[in-house]
């Protein structure tokens, strides 16, 4: 009986507007008539609870009340919360929690719709999906049975974004998929050119899988060999830098397809002995096995600076229980599939990552594109990544390593116990960080303030609660000011702010590229998986910006890329002043 502990679980999460409205949106409980029947606090309440039944499986007779006010007390105070599907369906009958999936997509017509009736069911659950769609016979390769020929690889890709597009009405949110095709596919100009017609696969994300040898030929300038992967024979030979080149162009375009360092994520493969990495998750973040998935869950950094420093210890005992947490979310998760659930369980991924990273540099008076945040992100993702490994350590002790350790990377760097086949992951965090009022991700500002469009036509300003806060203590806040910067976008030309905090608050467009690709790779260097982040482009800028920004995005360590250049696409989601 759970209405004892939940008596005890009683403070009440400090919430914006913004975050009230995108709970009762989805994610708290409704009845049959769709009226919401559930209090924020409820919500702790239910994900806290049902996440720390997980204990049961290991001990029958334990008293959960006190995990269940351990996860309560980090998720009620928005130091953490996990992803959206733990939150929207934990303790609801759906009970599906994981965000990230990886599907396989092999080259018969069977296991092609079997794989989107698979994506179908996840997103209905709020899961994300992300395929590799190279082991398809390319277009016009003969089909044995018929004597036709095949579409290829592009022509399914659409299949699965009309079966996103058609549920999406009926699912927790609006689907998303990523798509992968080696550099070495014979289909990979199409593949390239497959979103210039903007209306084409709006449901996905591309990003080409490129592959050491590939950025070799390109560095040589010479030919590389494009493989049917039927029968691995060459098919035909392009220049490799003919080929990035047009890579560079559509993504100064419109944004797609990004890139993978195939190789890269494969050499940190924690399960090597189970099979080769061909895919990510739609954001890029999570590296994963076909038939894998992960959960995500996000410290929020800013909450963790007090009067100009860092509370390590607190950050410590946050980062343990959030281990613990998703830890508890892989047993108590009900997979979409069976082979998803016998995956996941065999490695046990998660995500642990930060949001308010802008925030907490804001904090702290340290400007995000400076040297002093490189080396404070370097510092803390090792801090977070370290006391994660320590925690898993201690739970593999009570529980048993992750069964796929034997033959794992771990014992040959020198662990002896790990619960986890990975811990860190960095998400983009769009949706949690909105409830957890904070800066989203690893992100710099987007904007210091801007107009939201309400209804009526009604415009309102909001503001950074960061810059609020700090502008109130310092003496620069009015009203006129914020409106003033929702109009602009930035503080750089106000004659209000003072220098200091206008190098502080600088916002994603005044930071060049280079110190975007940095940052992600300060991060990435103690990251286990990978690291969501976004480089912006002013929209002036020309393709040989974005060539360099890939090229130092390898050279720096990253395991892939995505640029925006901004006004590149049409209904782009945020808009900085009011003349765009
Ligand atoms: P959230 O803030 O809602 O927890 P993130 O923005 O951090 O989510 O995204 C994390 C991952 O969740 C993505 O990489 C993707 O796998 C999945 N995801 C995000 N948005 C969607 C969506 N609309 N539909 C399906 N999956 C999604």
């Amino acid at each position: 009986n759970y209405q004892e502990i939940k008596k005890r679980l009683n403070e009440e999460p400090q919430l914006s507007a913004n975050a009230v409205t995108v709970l009762r949106r989805r994610y708290l409980k409704k009845d049959e008539e769709g009226n919401v029947i559930e209090s924020p606090m409820e919500m702790f309440q239910r994900v806290a609870i049902n996440i720390a039944q997980a204990e049961l499986l290991y001990n029958k007779d334990c008293d959960i009340s006190k995990t269940a006010e351990s996860f309560y007390n980090e998720m009620v105070s928005l130091r953490f919360l996990p992803n959206s599907p733990t939150l929207m369906n934990a303790g609801k009958e759906l009970q599906q929690l994981s965000a990230c999936f990886v599907l396989p997509v092999n080259d018969s017509l069977e296991e092609i719709f079997e794989s989107v009736k698979h994506t179908a069911l996840i997103h209905k659950s709020g899961g994300g999906t992300g395929f590799s769609f190279s082991r398809l016979r390319p277009k016009d390769d003969v089909v044995k049975t018929t004597k036709g020929v095949s579409s290829g690889p592009v022509s399914f890709m659409s299949v699965f974004d009309s079966a996103t597009e058609t549920i999406k009405q009926g699912g927790t949110r609006r689907g998303a998929n990523m798509g992968i095709l080696r550099v070495d596919h014979p289909d990979i100009m199409d593949f390239i050119y497959a979103k210039r017609d903007k209306s084409r696969l709006t449901n996905f994300n591309l990003s080409v899988g490129l592959t050491e040898e590939f950025m070799k030929a390109v560095d040589e300038n010479r030919e590389y060999d494009l493989i049917n992967p039927k029968n691995n024979k060459v098919l035909k030979k392009l220049n490799a830098r003919e080929v990035f080149n047009e890579m560079v162009t559509l993504a100064w375009e419109g944004g797609d397809p990004g890139i993978i360092f195939l190789d890269r994520i494969n050499r940190d493969n924690p399960t090597p002995q189970v099979g080769e990495i061909e895919s990510t998750n739609p954001c890029g973040e999570q590296p994963l096995l076909p038939y894998e998935s992960c959960n995500l869950g996000s410290i929020n950094v800013s909450r963790f600076v007090d009067n100009g420093n860092i509370m390590w210890e607190e950050l410590q005992n946050t980062v343990k229980t959030a281990t613990h947490f998703l830890d508890n979310v892989i047993d108590m998760n009900k997979y979409p599939i069976k082979q998803i659930e016998d995956m996941t369980k065999r490695n046990r991924k998660i995500g642990l990552g930060i949001m308010g990273w802008a925030d907490m540099l804001a904090k702290l008076d340290i400007p995000y594109n400076s040297e002093e945040a490189l080396k404070l992100a370097e510092d803390l993702m090792k801090f977070i990544r370290d006391k994660g490994r320590e925690a898993s350590s201690e739970i593999a002790k009570i529980r048993g390593n992750f069964p796929n350790f034997e033959g794992s990377i771990y014992p040959g760097l020198g662990f002896e116990y790990m619960r986890n086949a990975t811990i860190t992951t960095i998400a983009p965090t769009g949706t949690i960080s909105i409830i957890g009022g904070s800066s989203s991700g690893v992100e710099p500002y987007f904007a210091i303030a801007f107009y939201r469009n309400v209804m009526d036509n009604d415009k309102l300003v909001e503001v950074c609660p960061t810059f609020r806060e700090i502008s109130k203590k310092e003496g620069f806040f009015s009203s006129e000011l914020f409106e003033y910067i929702a109009e602009k976008g930035t503080v750089k030309e106000s004659t209000v702010v003072p220098e200091k905090y206008k190098k502080i608050f600088v916002t994603a467009h005044e930071i060049s590229p280079k110190w975007h690709v940095r940052m992600q790779s300060a991060f990435q260097k103690f990251t286990d998986n990978a690291v969501s982040k976004t480089v912006n482009f002013a929209n002036e800028a020309t393709p040989d910006d974005v060539r360099e920004v890939y090229e130092l995005a390898y050279k720096e360590g990253c395991k892939g890329i995505t640029i925006y250049r901004d006004g590149s696409r049409t209904g782009q989601v945020l808009n900085v002043g009011t003349s765009k």
